[in-house]
């Protein structure tokens, strides 16, 4: 385990003009898709990246080359790759960042991606709130394709590819893959049942491979130095460097990209730790969506499946940290609102489920909770997680299953007393 923090998707952020296409160029950008198209079959560019050991970074951890490898090279239909820039889950930022500042590292991850799936289409899907970034990846799309890096006859490989940059309109389900692809298609975006997985039937019912923006950003610096240059960083099942949000009440939130099984603590340490004269509470490890984890497990490297071991999950590298002022009881409660507020409303029990949980647990927050009304959460808990179309109510049930096993008393004391008594709003102020 490396303990030092590695730019490598971060090298240039801090290079005036970074997102423009010289800098790239000039820093040995597009070499990597002009070696892939011009020395590699498909076949190979899909074995580096299997033997690289990338798995996605849009939380789940799925290996990035065996996703690829699950296109048929038969289909009488296109394939498609599909960019999954919608990221939202609360207290994940590190996507737009790298969009923000290096939008060709992704464009010319999506040429080497496509050319190794033989899509000659492909969709970068970005949240539509964010309409500077998809300004910025807009343009990179058009000067790259005014180079000749997008279009036909690409380095004179004779592969053509053309790229359409899709604003969302604001719903965090259209991050889950599927109801992105239903977005994509001009409906309403909606979960749909898996499988088929997309790799099967995805855009317009065609194999398609949907990858998370940061995933894709990685493929270059692989082909360019190779697998066993990328496996060298990392845990033995956790390869290469990612990027870690850092949030909440620390000295210096931002982005720290390290190799796979950095700990917690030593990005507190290195980025100066939590704020003058508090100490953390609680702190999730990949998003909102990811079980809580409290300081005992600051030392877990944060690897694919260390984190798993310690009943969490890396998620998309969230570290959202609480200190000692923050009530838990309303932490959950906000994120909840947010999971009920962004329910798709398709299954019964995310939409039912949300609804009942944010109401007791406001009740539990204003001191008006109930004998029994924690056991009740946990059975509507139950009854939700894995019983829904998508994983978005697996994610507020982990917020409040692990609320409650790390901190029940506070729960409790919502039968009696208000949470703003016991945590008093400026106190947990975040600077
Ligand atoms: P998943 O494990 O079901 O799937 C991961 C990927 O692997 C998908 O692309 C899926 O199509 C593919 N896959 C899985 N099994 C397959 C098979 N048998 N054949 C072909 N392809 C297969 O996870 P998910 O539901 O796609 O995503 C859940 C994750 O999303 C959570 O871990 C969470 O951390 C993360 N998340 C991220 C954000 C964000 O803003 N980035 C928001 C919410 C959730």
């Amino acid at each position: 385990m490396t303990d030092v923090l590695t730019p490598v998707l971060t090298e240039n952020w801090g290079t005036p003009g970074s997102w423009q296409l010289e800098n790239y160029r000039s820093r040995g950008g597009y070499a990597a898709a002009r070696k892939a198209l011009t020395e590699m079959t498909a076949a190979q560019v899909i074995s580096e990246v299997k033997d690289a050991g990338l798995r996605g970074r849009g939380g789940a951890g799925f290996p990035t080359g065996a996703k690829w490898s699950f296109i048929p090279r038969d289909s009488p239909k296109p394939t498609y790759l599909v960019v999954n820039c919608d990221e939202s889950e609360p207290g994940t930022c590190k996507d737009m960042p790298l969009l923000m500042a290096s939008p060709h590292t992704l464009l010319e991850g999506v040429i080497i991606a496509s050319y190794a799936v033989n899509a000659h289409q492909a969709f970068i899907y970005v949240r539509g709130e964010v309409l500077h970034i998809v300004r910025r990846v807009r343009k990179a799309v058009e000067d790259a394709r005014a180079a000749g890096f997008l279009g036909t006859d690409i380095f004179g490989s004779g592969y053509d590819l053309e790229v359409v940059v899709h604003a969302g309109a604001g719903a965090y389900i259209c991050g889950e893959e599927t109801a992105l692809l239903d977005s994509l298609e001009g409906r309403r975006g909606q979960p749909r049942l898996r499988p088929p997985f997309p790799a099967v039937a995805g855009l317009y019912a065609s194999p398609t491979v949907v990858n998370n923006a940061e995933s894709i950003s990685a493929v270059p610096a692989i082909i360019r130095h190779g697998a066993a240059w990328y496996q060298s960083m990392g845990t033995e099942r956790s390869k290469g460097t990612t990027i870690y949000s850092l949030s909440g009440h620390v000295r210096n939130p931002g982005q720290f990209e390290a190799p796979l099984g950095i700990t917690l603590r030593q990005i507190l340490e290195l980025s100066g730790g939590m704020r003058q004269g508090h100490h953390l509470k609680f702190f999730t490890p990949g998003g909102s969506s990811t079980p809580m984890l409290t300081p005992d497990y600051l030392d877990v490297p944060l690897d694919y499946e260390s984190v798993a071991k310690s009943g969490s999950i890396l998620g998309t590298k969230a570290l959202q940290c609480f200190d000692e002022t923050t009530s838990v009881v309303r932490t959950t409660l906000r994120w909840t609102e947010f999971y009920k507020h962004e329910s798709c409303g398709k299954c019964t029990p995310c939409r039912e489920g949300s609804w009942w949980l944010v109401q007791t647990l406001r009740n539990i927050e204003a001191g008006r909770g109930q004998e029994g009304d924690i056991e009740k959460m946990l059975d509507v808990c139950d009854n939700t997680s894995m019983k829904s179309f998508c994983t978005l109510a697996d994610g507020f049930v982990a917020a409040i299953t692990s609320a409650i096993k790390h901190f029940r008393p506070e729960f409790e004391a919502g039968y009696h007393t208000p949470a703003w008594e016991l945590f008093p709003y400026e106190k947990s102020a975040l600077f």
